[in-house]
């Protein structure tokens, strides 16, 4: 069957025909044959560039050689044991060596799942309810942070199905606006248990933050004794060895972590100094447990992936960026598009947008229908990035110069198309 059909089975059995939303574009996705390497396949008979690389995990691309011998020898010998293991130690250690906030790790089985158990320990470290999130920042499908929210005032959800009073213990400021921040610090810092950040914004796009305004959120939390968590789960081993954290040099207290973590299987993780983490159950008072977390397939393919990652690693894959990026900038300043490019390390995207981006509103000033056609323009020309203006593009070491030469000519083809008359 093409995709087009398997679409319409899907339909028939599987609300919306996909497994999570943003997976359905119209008229409708491509049906996946096989990914190898940089590349991904289609039921229909073409082959793709993929820069959407699972939104994020496929640091080393599809199906790397070392991860899937690793993993398959792993698979003869169980997926599940309900007992420990000493390859979680081995990924454990790993972490602890690379991310700085790291002292202690507890293995779950998603980002989301790592969002929501750092939220539930921070709440239960400071003995304070409320949080803090920024506008249009994406922490996983949970109540707590799918919420959303003028500066100063208490959150609505963000979804039919969360309750009102879920919601009303967040609160959302936006992003890169020290002033917004200050200010609901200042009215009511005293009942905040937390503030949450993606570091660089990877689901309104790419944003990163301003210089200096991390080293001020640090400064502002830390004297009122408000934890600090940097959802790490796109930038976590993706921008350096120790994540985003490393990259701009500033330490949280607690880190969470998805993705690239597990290698491509199914695995998050949340980390943090060792007197908060010695909270969680069966130590302390906060509880947290999962039947799978830190399941031996998963755990494996950590391993595999991030014993992979050394510094040299990170010069190569950044060095890779450079090249897409300055190639996405000489079509934009030949041709004279007034459209922004952004990116950093192996993360890039346009926005279609003339001005610069900051923040939620900013991202959203943009052009998303004309960023559609762009996508499918690109589809066409063989490469694939998510099908949407508010989701992040990305390179894998699996990218060859001669891939990321390509991408650049098919951008050039469908930025042509997108503004066509
Ligand atoms: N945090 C961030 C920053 C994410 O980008 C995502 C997923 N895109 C999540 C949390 C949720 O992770 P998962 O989909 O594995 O639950």
């Amino acid at each position: 069957m093409f995709s087009k059909d398997l679409f319409q089975e899907s339909k028939k059995f599987i609300p919306g025909g996909v497994s999570s939303p943003v997976r359905a574009f119209e008229p409708y996705p491509f049906f996946v044959k096989k990914a190898s390497g940089s590349k991904i396949y289609d039921v229909d008979g073409n082959k793709y560039i993929d820069h959407c690389l699972a939104y994020g995990p496929l640091i080393l691309g599809h199906a790397d050689p070392k991860v899937v011998r690793e993993v398959s020898n792993q698979l003869t010998i169980g997926s599940a044991y309900g007992a420990p293991t000493e390859n979680e130690i081995i990924l454990a250690k790993e972490v602890v060596d690379r991310i700085p906030s790291a002292e202690m790790v507890r293995f779950v089985n998603s980002g989301g799942e790592a969002t929501m158990s750092a939220i539930r320990l921070a709440r239960g470290f400071t003995g304070k309810d409320k949080i803090i999130k920024f506008d249009g920042a994406y922490h996983g499908a949970h109540d707590y942070t799918l919420v959303k929210g003028k500066p100063g005032e208490a959150c609505v959800p963000d979804t039919k199905g969360i309750p009102l009073d879920t919601a009303k213990n967040t609160y959302s400021v936006p992003f890169n606006d020290e002033e917004a921040l200050s200010d609901l610090i200042q009215k009511d810092g005293d009942n905040i248990a937390c503030l949450i950040m993606e570091v660089v914004m990877g689901n309104i796009g790419c944003i990163e933050p301003k210089k200096g305004f991390l080293e001020f959120v640090r400064k502002i939390t830390e004297e009122n004794n408000i934890l600090l968590i940097f959802d790490e789960v796109i930038t976590g081993f993706r921008l350096a060895r120790g994540g985003a954290q490393e990259y701009y040099g500033v330490t949280p207290d607690l880190t969470t972590m998805g993705k690239i973590v597990g290698g491509g299987l199914p695995m998050g993780a949340f980390a943090g100094k060792k007197e908060i983490m010695e909270l969680i159950a069966p130590n302390g008072p906060v509880y947290q447990a999962g039947t799978f977390s830190g399941n031996p397939i998963s755990v494996q393919a950590g391993i595999s992936t991030l014993k992979q990652l050394d510094d040299k690693f990170y010069k190569d894959l950044e060095r890779k960026g450079n090249f897409l990026r300055s190639n996405i900038q000489s079509v934009i300043d030949e041709q004279g598009y007034n459209i922004t490019p952004v990116g950093c390390g192996s993360m890039f995207q346009i926005y279609f947008n003339p001005a610069p981006v900051y923040n939620n509103e900013d991202a959203h000033n943009s052009d998303a229908k004309r960023f559609l056609r762009y996508f499918r323009a690109l589809l066409k020309e063989g490469v694939f990035i998510p099908p949407s203006q508010f989701e992040c593009n990305f390179i894998s070491s699996a990218h060859t110069m001669e891939d990321l030469t390509q991408t650049a000519e098919a951008i050039e083809m469908a930025l042509e198309v997108a503004f066509k008359k």
